[in-house]
């Protein structure tokens, strides 16, 4: 056990978490889309019910900050009304799915087109199918997750996930259990990711409620019938103009209330990301809106950093405003990861760069991660800034 809190489930929009500001209510996209109605509902919540912040996780999950005890009922009603809310815990906490945001072009010329033959189910059928079998799942870890990339390639495979969707180079559908290189042929999705998942619990996967499928098969542990690799991974996107639409980013995953109202407005369907980027179905220009990133060169895109002070209560320092402040000064084509403990929730693994709040300054550590061991100790914001602003700065 380490000296920070580690918790084994996912906040949602039922059970929320208590945070610094508040509490945090994550709202689960059903099938990873948002209808405009929807989008704005989301953002009048926020501003009704919360701070008016609204966070894009990791999980491509959206989350309100800053939600109180007496306005957690009025939010859910609200939520409820645009079919954004489970019938029960238990439900939503199973729902943790994540679904390739380009989905578009699958009719059959277009399978057809890319394949040769048709082999492909469109992607919001397999995420109905999958969302079904949820409930006949057996009890799982509650941060264990499920991946649909059914794209030609895969784009999601740095996303959390246990059990993914992917295509194989010859577009036939596979299972893959995370941390293994190949996968099983798929015939069923539902019966046969069942069949996975219950294969992780009778093998030792879970240990007082949680594991997670990695582990497992670190340990050698491979479910029987994985022989088949997944096409060749795409890197992540970056914002701009794609097929199915204009893809934007979220400084940190965030924004306010104002920016997801003015993309609502806009009238297009919005499907989250796990790369703190929306993709806004079907636009044809990017968007002109206040709060949105838009240049894939913005070196704020190459920042990763959690909360931090004010709004974790396990914050040792502030880490978003401090990172606004070096953006300009980050060195070319580098990563920066800020954190507001040695927790690392942001981004558990390394960065080029990463300053971790001690509570007695930061601490810099080069290639690794917020609790590896620091090459500089006790830094502070201006000593950092001197650093990247030498012109013969040692690359802090
Ligand atoms: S890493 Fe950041 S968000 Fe996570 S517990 Fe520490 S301060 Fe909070």
């Amino acid at each position: 056990m380490t000296a920070w809190d580690i918790k084994g489930w996912c906040p949602g929009a039922l059970r929320p978490m208590l945070s610094g500001d508040g509490l945090v209510t994550r709202i689960r996209p059903p099938m990873g889309r948002l209808t405009p109605a929807q989008a704005g509902a989301i953002a009048q919540a926020a501003q009704s019910h919360g701070n008016g912040i609204i966070d894009l996780s990791a999980r491509a999950n959206l989350q309100l900050r800053g939600v109180t005890e007496a306005s957690h009922g009025p939010l859910i009603d609200d939520l409820h009304a645009q079919g954004l809310i489970d019938p029960d815990i238990a439900t939503e906490s199973l729902r943790n799915l994540i679904v390739t945001p380009f989905r578009d072009g699958e009719t059959e010329a277009g399978e057809r087109k890319f394949f040769g033959r048709k082999i492909l189910a469109d992607t919001d059928t397999l995420a109905a199918a999958l969302t079904a079998a949820l409930s006949r799942m057996p009890r799982l870890p509650g941060k264990f997750g499920f991946a649909l990339d059914t794209g030609p390639r895969p784009v999601l495979t740095q996303a959390s996930a246990d059990i993914r969707v992917e295509r194989a180079a010859d577009g036939t559908l596979i299972l893959r259990p995370e941390g293994h290189p190949l996968g099983q042929l798929l015939t069923d999705l539902g019966r046969d990711a069942i069949a996975m998942a219950s294969w992780f619990v009778a093998n030792g996967g879970v240990t007082n409620g949680r594991g997670r499928m990695a582990a497992l098969i670190a340990r050698g542990i491979i479910p029987p019938g994985c022989t088949t690799a997944p096409a060749a991974p795409l890197p992540t996107p970056a914002p701009g103009l794609h097929p199915d639409g204009a893809l934007v980013a979220l400084a940190f995953g965030q924004m306010r209330a104002e920016t997801l109202h003015a993309l609502a407005a806009l009238g297009h369907e919005i499907r989250p990301t796990p790369w703190r980027m929306l993709l806004i179905v079907g636009a044809t220009e990017m968007p002109a809106i206040p709060g949105l990133i838009t240049d894939p060169t913005d070196p704020i895109l190459r920042i990763t950093a959690c909360t931090g002070a004010p709004g974790c209560p396990q914050a040792l320092g502030d880490t978003r405003n401090l990172a606004r402040q070096l953006a300009p000064h980050l060195p070319a084509g580098r990563t920066l990861h800020l954190s507001g403990c040695a927790k690392g929730c942001a981004h558990p693994g390394p960065a080029d760069l990463t300053l971790t709040a001690t509570g007695q300054g930061h601490d810099l550590i080069r290639n690794g991660t917020a609790h590896d061991a620091p090459s500089l100790t006790g830094l502070t914001p201006q000593a950092i800034l001197d650093h990247l602003k030498a012109p013969d700065a040692p690359q802090l």
